[in-house]
């Protein structure tokens, strides 16, 4: 399976920009970690991650595989950034990247630029609490204003999106009421936090009643726009309780929307890998992705993908890279799917579970037929 899977174009239906200036070491291993504080004498080149990196990307840079982590950073500072972006990011045999432009915006590139560089394609997927926390900072006179101001952005963002995403799971965790919010708890919860804003008391959107309105709203567009809403699930950084972000907590939410027909695409998933292939079997709306912890687990990727194919109906995986920041991030990702992706089913076609057509088939479902069907990309 593998010289087929490695022919055939992804569509990674979440990833971000990279950063487009010279990174010397410390600024991209911060970039190799969810941590925020690195561990003196330590290296995140030791751990799963850095291993794969050293092992296929070093050889995109000229280097043989497994460099010593100094000579990869060297020869990587060598390359303008444009050039080191296209030599990883431009040579996944990705067709279309989706991306998701609400995190540190001002750090990385953006969709027109990434396509520039890379020259594949891009498309955005518009962060709701991004947009509410913009809106705030219009300086809206009360939550009644907050609210319109809100109404009027995200439908303007949403016309030139592919796509909504909540990133509830971060700021509230999944364990909060689950029905719309009323206009008069919306407005008063708006001027409260208005008011935190202005006196310091808040940095960013936390408010469960504000992220319900965001939320229920975004799922009006998403059925409109008839696109998907993705949700963060699970790993992510150290704000994460994670607990409560495993996604069946997030039930009734997910069946008001199959009740709309919204798809709700699930980003990462680890660890509730199980439960999210779950949700995909009983609800019709319901998709996921594993991408991030590919990259994370490294060396166990296979091991990762099986544990997705367990269960998930084929119809309903993705592909995603979740990469953000680093080039590498967008090749390692795409590298290893095609590997761990060719091993499952070359495990499934040994032990007569599947034909090698039928094993085609599913390989083109996941890469990218399941993504074009639910997302407006052509
Ligand atoms: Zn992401």
């Amino acid at each position: 399976m593998q010289s087929f899977i490695d022919s055939l174009p992804l569509i990674d239906h979440h990833c971000h920009g990279v950063v487009a200036r010279p990174l010397e070491r410390p600024a991209f291993e911060a970039l190799m970690s969810e941590g925020h504080k690195p561990v003196a004498g330590c290296t995140q080149f030791d751990k799963p991650l850095g291993l794969v990196l050293l092992r296929w990307c070093a050889p995109q840079l000229g280097l043989e595989p497994h460099a010593e982590p100094e000579a990869y950073l060297a020869a990587r500072l060598a390359l303008s950034p444009e050039e080191v972006t296209r030599r990883l990011a431009g040579a996944t045999g990705v067709s279309r990247l989706l991306i998701d432009t609400g995190h540190r915006s001002d750090a990385i590139l953006d969709p027109a630029a990434m396509e520039n560089v890379t020259g594949i394609p891009a498309a955005e997927v518009v962060r709701i609490e991004a947009v509410m926390e913009e809106v705030a900072r219009t300086g809206p006179a009360d939550g009644a204003g907050l609210r319109k101001a809100f109404d009027d952005r995200i439908e303007e963002r949403a016309r030139g999106a592919v796509g909504l995403k909540s990133i509830v799971a971060y700021r509230t965790s999944f364990d909060i009421v689950q029905c719309p919010p009323t206009l008069a708890e919306v407005d008063a919860a708006g001027s409260r936090w208005l008011a935190a804003l202005a006196a310091g008391r808040s940095r960013r959107l936390e408010d469960a009643i504000l992220i319900r309105y965001a939320l229920f709203r975004a799922g009006e567009l998403c059925r409109t726009h008839r696109y998907p809403l993705q949700l963060h699930v699970g790993f992510g950084d150290a704000d994460i309780r994670m607990p409560k972000c495993d996604p069946t907590v997030f039930t009734p939410f997910i069946a008001a929307m199959e009740e709309w027909d919204v798809p709700i695409t699930l980003l990462h998933c680890y660890p509730f890998i199980r439960e999210a292939a779950f949700l995909a079997e009983v609800f019709s709306n319901v998709y996921l992705d594993i991408g991030v912890i590919q990259n994370f687990t490294g060396p166990s990727a296979g091991r990762i993908l099986a544990e997705a194919m367990e269960l998930t109906p084929f119809y309903k995986q993705l592909y995603s890279s979740d990469a953000f920041g680093l080039a590498e991030l967008h090749f390692l990702g795409a590298r290893l799917f095609r590997n761990a992706l060719a091993k499952v089913l070359d495990g499934w076609i040994a032990a007569g579970d599947a034909t090698p057509a039928k094993a085609e088939a599913i390989a083109r479902a996941i890469a990218s037929e399941n993504a074009r069907r639910i997302y407006p990309i052509g």
